[in-house]
């Protein structure tokens, strides 16, 4: 995926993808690890604020899938995940 900087990149794609939140920068690259020609449009500066603090261990197999997981555990946002049993009566 090349740095969109001129707009006739965004021209030229298979996927144009719009905002570079979680949505768009998981399938972005996603998409152009399959081969699709995929251009990424943010208006945001990054990185930029964003409320959130907790993050639900759902998410660690794509954190894996993505090559990033070290890379998050490096900053430590380790998650651990909870499991609740109850006794069958
Ligand atoms: C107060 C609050 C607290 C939250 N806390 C949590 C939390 O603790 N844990 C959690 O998992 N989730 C949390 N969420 C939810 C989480 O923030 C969203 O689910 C997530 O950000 C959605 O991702 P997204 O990529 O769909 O959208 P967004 O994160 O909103 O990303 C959209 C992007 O598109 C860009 N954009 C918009 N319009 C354009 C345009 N015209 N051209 C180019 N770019 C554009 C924006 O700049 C933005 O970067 C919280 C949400 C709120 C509001």
């Amino acid at each position: 995926m090349q740095n969109p900087t001129r707009a006739e990149n965004s021209a030229n794609c298979d996927v144009l993808v719009i905002g570079g939140g979680p949505a768009g920068t998981t399938v972005a690259p996603l998409l152009a690890e399959k081969g699709y020609k995929v251009v990424l449009l943010e208006k945001a500066l990054h990185p930029r604020f964003h409320v959130g603090e907790s993050l639900l261990p759902a998410n660690l197999p794509l954190f894996e899938r993505m090559g990033v997981a070290e890379e998050i555990k490096a900053i430590g946002m380790g998650k651990m995940g909870g499991r609740v049993c109850f006794a069958a009566t």
